[in-house]
């Protein structure tokens, strides 16, 4: 599933090809016909992410809500479009650009009130910039769990998936299995500040890079990652290597329905 730094990318991408301007919007999967009737020929007014929530806003008409959950794919092309397949759900279009949407979890038309809902039953978003770590450790702070699986909970803190909680926590030494309960307020606000860095160094880069500059393969003289997820990482998807810092074997484990990676050697605050 992609992480919130791939949604909010998502969005600009949309503003940059469609914003202002007098989209055509259709469904040639047949799914959001009724909807994209609606929406057809309106302007794209806004484009928002929220976790791994995209919102596409319409003027009076509403928001196209979207979830891509596991499989659903966003594909951008330039004009002319070809002929779509019967597998898109949605299609933006316009004289320059069109944007192919597949295989959602969610494609809906919702209203204002309908999207608030959805905001307030998520947690803060690093990657929105009005949001309040605070409201994240209210339920941290009180909270039995482990930071792993509370990492990775979005009612309690927004767009964050497998691969940063597992990197944010290893940045910070932190045992994955440590209770939420169990944090300090100052770890809580290392940990929040980092993945604002790290989330907003996603988004421009559109790929996950968490180690620092002194643990590139180049620093390192090791070779790079080979891996489709990219980036250089310090222990998702290394299982039984090396640690980059202290050698040991990174260890893998189930937490919240999800491969952690973490080094219990670094790891022990
Ligand atoms: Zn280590």
């Amino acid at each position: 599933m992609p992480e919130g730094h791939t949604i909010h990318r998502l969005a600009a991408d949309h503003r940059d090809r469609f914003l202002d301007q007098a989209t055509r919007v259709t469904s040639p999967q047949g799914k959001f016909s009724d909807s994209a009737a609606l929406l057809d020929g309106q302007r794209l007014t806004e484009a928002e992410a929220h976790g791994k929530h995209l919102f596409l806003g319409f003027a009076d008409t509403g928001w196209v809500h979207i979830h891509l959950g596991l499989f659903g794919k966003l594909g951008f092309g330039t004009a002319p479009a070809p002929p779509p397949t019967d597998t898109v759900r949605l299609r933006l279009r316009t004289d320059a650009a069109y944007a192919d949407l597949r295989g959602p979890t969610t494609c809906a038309l919702i209203t204002d009130a309908e999207k608030q809902a959805i905001h307030d039953r998520l947690g803060p978003d690093p990657l929105r910039h009005a949001d309040d770590p605070d409201r994240a450790w209210h339920r941290v702070s009180r909270s039995r769990t482990t930071i792993a699986a509370l990492l990775m909970d979005q009612k309690v803190i927004a767009g964050v998936g497998n691969v940063y909680r597992a990197e944010v926590l290893f940045r910070h030494g932190i045992d994955p299995y440590r209770t939420g309960r169990d944090l300090t307020p100052a770890e809580w606000t290392a940990i929040w500040t980092d993945l604002v860095a790290l989330m907003r160094e996603g988004v421009r880069l559109n790929r996950i890079d968490t180690v620092r500059p002194e643990h590139t393969p180049e620093a390192m003289g090791r070779p790079p990652r080979v891996d489709d997820h990219g980036g250089e990482v310090y222990v998702y998807r290394r299982a039984h290597q090396p640690c980059h810092i202290c050698g040991g074997e990174i260890r893998t484990a189930d937490l919240a329905a999800r491969n952690l990676f973490w080094c219990p050697t670094c790891q022990r605050r």
